[in-house]
């Protein structure tokens, strides 16, 4: 193996410093494009991290350079000790984020604000209740766009993200970027990616090209105004001429940024994915309780990390399902 700098650096020279940590497989949505319909297998409850492993296995990335911890699941609030795992993470050095379906997000409020947890991504994939009992499967409608108003009012850094579904929920963009209007928030419209269980096909896509081409012909070209990219950016942002918020587009499929990635995951039951569509996974909370050192583990996980989306490294290759329907189903890997 290649002498690695750091164990968080890859043989491309990309550096990890972001974690997103998946508390939980369960969730209190049943989302079609992540949940197939007869559920998943969820992993024995001695299989899952506790708070205490969850603590211990962030404090090492941390030691190594992860500098932003991103909590996920699964519906990383329905856990029964999210409080505690959130009070524990952020005694370390790190900010401290969420990305949640927005259900339970009220009662938490208070934890957020105590423990420094800004920023929130919350999913909403439609402004219509009757699409969005069908498409989550519940009906729970209200509540989530209360609860996402309710963070707006208290402060919180808001982000809107939205699985764009052909002939689902494409004719609602420019609905949403309207909402920026005179909130300041940030709508951002993920490409709809394949895993496994969820029915993808590219008919089902709805592509950069095509959002933008909406947007331009709604609004008008000079109307919009590409703003610049984040560093270690996923989603390529822009803004309505006047409006508060903005909106992005996440183009996984169409329009990878791979080249950038500083992203590593860590499921519910303790493996290393060192990319969402790779279906490679390192074990290391079996390494921690065996009291191995997890560094190794950590370290062999980034080096194995392939240039592009875990080897599909064109457009092209998201016509053979063989190579991307071996993957775990996105609630079980935390997106
Ligand atoms: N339950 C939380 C939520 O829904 O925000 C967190 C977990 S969810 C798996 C994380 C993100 O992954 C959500 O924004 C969701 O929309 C996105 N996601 C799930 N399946 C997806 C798919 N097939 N393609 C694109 N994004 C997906
Ligand atoms: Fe649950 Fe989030 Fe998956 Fe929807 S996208 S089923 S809310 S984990």
């Amino acid at each position: 193996m290649q002498q690695q700098v750091n164990i968080l650096t890859d043989t491309l020279g990309r550096k990890h410093n972001y974690l997103r940590i998946s508390l939980t497989e369960k969730c209190n949505l049943r989302c079609t494009y992540c949940m197939p319909s007869e559920g998943v297998q969820l992993s024995p409850r001695q299989h899952l991290m506790n708070a205490d492993e969850i603590y211990n296995i962030a404090k090492v990335f941390v030691a190594n350079g992860v500098d932003k911890i991103r909590l996920t699941g699964g519906e990383p609030l329905v856990r029964k000790d999210f409080s505690e795992i959130l009070k524990r993470l952020s005694t370390l050095n790190t900010t401290l984020s969420i990305t949640t379906n927005g259900i339970l997000v009220d009662r938490f409020i208070d934890d957020f604000k105590t423990y420094g947890l800004n920023n929130i991504n919350v999913s909403l994939d439609t402004l219509n209740e009757e699409k969005f009992n069908h498409i989550t499967r519940r009906d729970q409608f209200t509540k989530a766009y209360n609860n996402i108003h309710l963070l707006i009012e208290n402060g919180f850094k808001v982000k809107l993200n939205i699985v764009l579904i052909k002939g689902f929920n494409d004719n609602e963009i420019t609905d949403f970027i309207k909402l920026t209007k005179d909130l300041l928030i940030s709508i951002r419209f993920i490409e709809f990616m394949p895993f496994d269980g969820n029915n993808w096909n590219k008919s089902k896509l709805v592509t950069q090209h095509e959002i933008l081409e909406q947007t331009t012909h709604y609004f008008g070209a000079n109307q919009l105004i590409k703003l610049q990219n984040e560093q270690n950016f996923t989603s390529r942002d822009y803004k309505i001429i006047g409006y508060k918020g903005e909106f992005g587009i996440i183009s996984s499929v169409s329009n990878p940024f791979c080249d950038g990635c500083n992203r590593i995951r860590l499921t519910a039951n303790g493996k290393i994915k060192n990319c969402l569509f790779s279906n490679n996974e390192t074990d290391i909370l079996t390494a921690l309780r065996n009291q191995e050192s997890i560094e190794n583990y950590i370290a062999k996980a980034i080096y194995k990390k392939l240039p592009v989306r875990g080897g599909m490294d064109s457009f092209e290759s998201f016509n053979d399902p063989k190579k991307h329907s071996k993957n775990r189903s996105m609630i079980t890997i935390g997106g």
